[in-house]
Order: structure tokens, then C-alpha cells, then sequence
């Protein structure tokens, strides 16, 4: 049945615009005034400059240096 082909396929393509729209939309999380990481107060000024920021510099760093060595630590 070409029908239930052709609704597969607008299905999956749907489901596929839906991704993209979210990976480029990048809808801020919203800011924080704590850091999730160590619970310290997040600087006013970093909560203004860097929008949905979640970390303090210090666990941001870690953060990202972590991510990039691919490292997880436990
Ligand atoms: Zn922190």
C-alpha cells in the first residue's frame, strides 16, 4: 500500500524537521542563580552575559574540559 508509505514517510520526515527545528533553535534553558554542579551563587554579571547558564566559571570549566578529554568521572 503506497498510503501507508507516503504517511511512514511524511511521519519520519516530520519527526526529522521537529529535530532540526530544536537543535537549531536553541531555546535558552533559563538562567540560573546557582550552579547545578556545586551549588555556589552564579556572579550577576555571568547570568547576564552567558543566557541559560548553569554553572559557575569554575565548574563550567571543569565541565568542558571533562567533555572534551571524553572523560566521565564518577
Ligand atoms: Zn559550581
Amino acid at each position: 500500500m503506497s498510503d501507508t508509505i507516503d504517511q511512514a514517510q511524511i511521519q519520519s520526515e516530520l519527526i526529522l524537521e521537529h529535530q532540526i527545528r530544536q537543535a537549531t533553535q536553541r531555546t535558552p534553558m533559563p538562567t540560573r542563580t546557582h550552579c547545578i554542579d556545586c551549588d555556589e551563587p552564579i556572579p550577576l554579571l555571568r547570568q547576564q552575559k552567558v543566557s541559560g547558564c548553569q554553572r559557575c566559571v569554575a565548574c563550567q570549566t571543569e565541565f568542558e574540559t571533562g567533555k572534551a578529554r571524553g572523560v566521565i568521572s564518577g
